[in-house]
C-alpha cells in the first residue's frame, strides 16, 4: 500500500495516528503525502523517544520465538456472542469517565464476572478538564504455572466527543466485548498454563489533546501500582486489544511493541489461517501498552488501523455497529487465545 494518504480532517485524533500519517514509514507504508498541517504539537520527537525506549525494552527482554508446536485444539471464541456484547456496550452511548453510561457499563462488566476473582484499581485523575474518577476492572483466572499473562482493553469513550453522538462501537466497544468473551472461555477451570488476568482499562482516551500527560490515565496508574507491588515482574506477556472488530480486520505491526511477542502472535495467527489479517502495515503506536513497555514488560498492541478508508470512522460519530463484523472478533479472539497457549509452553 504505497498510495499517498490524505491528511486527517478530524482534529480530535490520537497523535499516534498523526504519526502514522506524517512519518516516513518502513515496510509496506513507504510514503505518505501528509504534511501534518493540522496536527498541532508535533509528535515526532516524542515518537522517536518512545521508539527508543521500546527498543531498549525489547532488547532487554529479547527471547526467541517458541519452537514447540502447539498440538492442542485450536481455540474458538463465540464470535456471535462477542458481537452481541459489542452491540450492548455500544448501546450505552457515550461512556466517558464518570458519566452515567460509564457507571452502567462498569456494572454491566462486573455483572458478567459474577463468581470470578475481580479486583478494582480506582483513583481520581487530575486532568486539564478537571477531576475524573478512573476505574480499572481486573478479573483473574488462575493457572498452575507461576506467572501472569495480562490481556487489556479499554472501555471508556472520548470525553471531547461526548456531544456529537459518538458511541465508539469499535473504539471502546469491541475491546470491552472481546475481554468479556475471553472471560467466558477462561472461567470455571484452573489453567494448566499461566494465570490470565483480564483488565478493562479506563481513561485510555485523552480528555482534550493526546499527550504523555493527557492519555492512558488508567494504565499509567496501574503500571505504577504493579511496579510497586511486584506484579510487573511476574507478567510474562501483556497484550492490548483495541479497535479489533472492523470489517476485514488488519492488525498493524506496532514498532513500540516487543518484537518476539508480535512474532508469536503471528505464529498463532498462522495456525488459524488468519495471517493475511496481520502486519501488512507497520508503524509505532501509542496505546495502553506503553506504560508497561517503558517498564520492560513484554507487550503487544493488537490494533487495527486505519479504521475505514483514510481512517474516516476513527473518533467520529461514524464509529457504529454497521462498520463491524463478528468474523474480525473471531480472527483476533482465536489468535490471541492461541497466543496464550503458545506462551504457556515457553
Ligand atoms: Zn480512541
Amino acid at each position: 500500500m504505497n498510495a499517498t494518504k490524505a491528511c486527517p480532517r478530524v482534529p480530535l485524533r490520537r497523535w499516534w495516528l498523526r504519526v502514522l500519517l506524517a512519518l516516513p514509514l518502513t515496510a509496506s507504508l513507504t510514503t505518505t503525502g501528509c504534511t501534518n498541517s493540522n496536527a498541532g504539537p508535533t509528535p515526532s520527537t516524542a515518537a522517536a523517544a518512545a521508539v527508543a525506549k521500546s527498543e531498549a525494552a525489547a532488547d532487554a527482554t529479547a527471547v526467541p520465538v517458541a519452537s514447540v508446536p502447539d498440538n492442542g485444539p485450536l481455540p474458538h471464541i463465540d464470535a456471535k456472542r462477542a458481537f452481541e456484547y459489542t452491540r450492548q456496550v455500544t448501546a450505552f452511548g457515550p461512556r466517558y469517565m464518570g458519566n452515567d453510561a460509564h457507571k452502567k457499563l462498569e456494572r454491566y462488566i462486573v455483572d458478567h464476572l459474577k463468581g470470578d476473582q475481580v479486583e478494582n484499581d480506582d483513583f481520581t485523575a487530575d486532568t486539564v478538564e478537571g477531576k475524573f474518577p478512573v476505574h480499572n476492572i481486573i478479573a483473574k483466572f488462575p493457572g498452575k504455572k507461576d506467572g501472569i499473562i495480562a490481556i487489556l482493553g479499554h472501555y471508556d469513550t472520548n470525553y471531547p466527543l461526548r456531544n456529537i453522538g459518538y458511541v465508539g462501537a469499535n473504539d471502546g466497544g469491541s475491546s470491552t466485548a472481546i475481554l468479556l468473551e475471553f472471560a467466558n472461555q477462561l472461567r470455571g477451570k484452573i489453567r494448566d498454563g499461566y494465570s490470565v488476568w483480564l483488565v478493562w482499562t479506563d481513561g485510555e482516551e485523552a480528555v482534550k489533546n493526546w499527550s504523555d500527560t493527557d492519555s492512558l490515565y488508567g494504565t499509567r496508574h496501574l503500571a505504577e501500582k504493579w511496579e510497586k507491588d511486584g506484579t510487573l515482574k511476574k507478567i510474562k506477556a501483556l497484550m492490548v486489544m483495541d479497535m479489533i472488530a472492523a470489517q476485514d480486520v488488519n492488525i498493524l505491526r506496532d514498532n513500540n511493541s516487543t518484537p518476539w511477542l508480535l512474532d508469536l502472535i503471528r505464529s498463532a495467527a498462522e495456525r488459524g489461517g488468519y495471517q493475511s489479517h496481520f502486519y501488512a502495515l507497520e508503524t509505532p503506536m501509542e496505546d495502553d501498552h506503553l506504560p508497561f513497555v517503558k517498564r520492560g514488560v513484554p507487550s503487544a498492541d493488537v490494533i487495527d488501523m486505519p479504521y475505514g478508508y483514510n481512517d474516516v470512522f476513527h473518533h467520529t460519530a461514524q464509529d457504529t455497529m454497521d462498520k463491524l463484523d463478528p468474523r474480525s472478533l473471531e480472527i483476533v479472539g482465536n489468535t490471541i487465545l492461541e497466543t496464550v497457549h503458545l506462551l504457556d509452553q515457553r
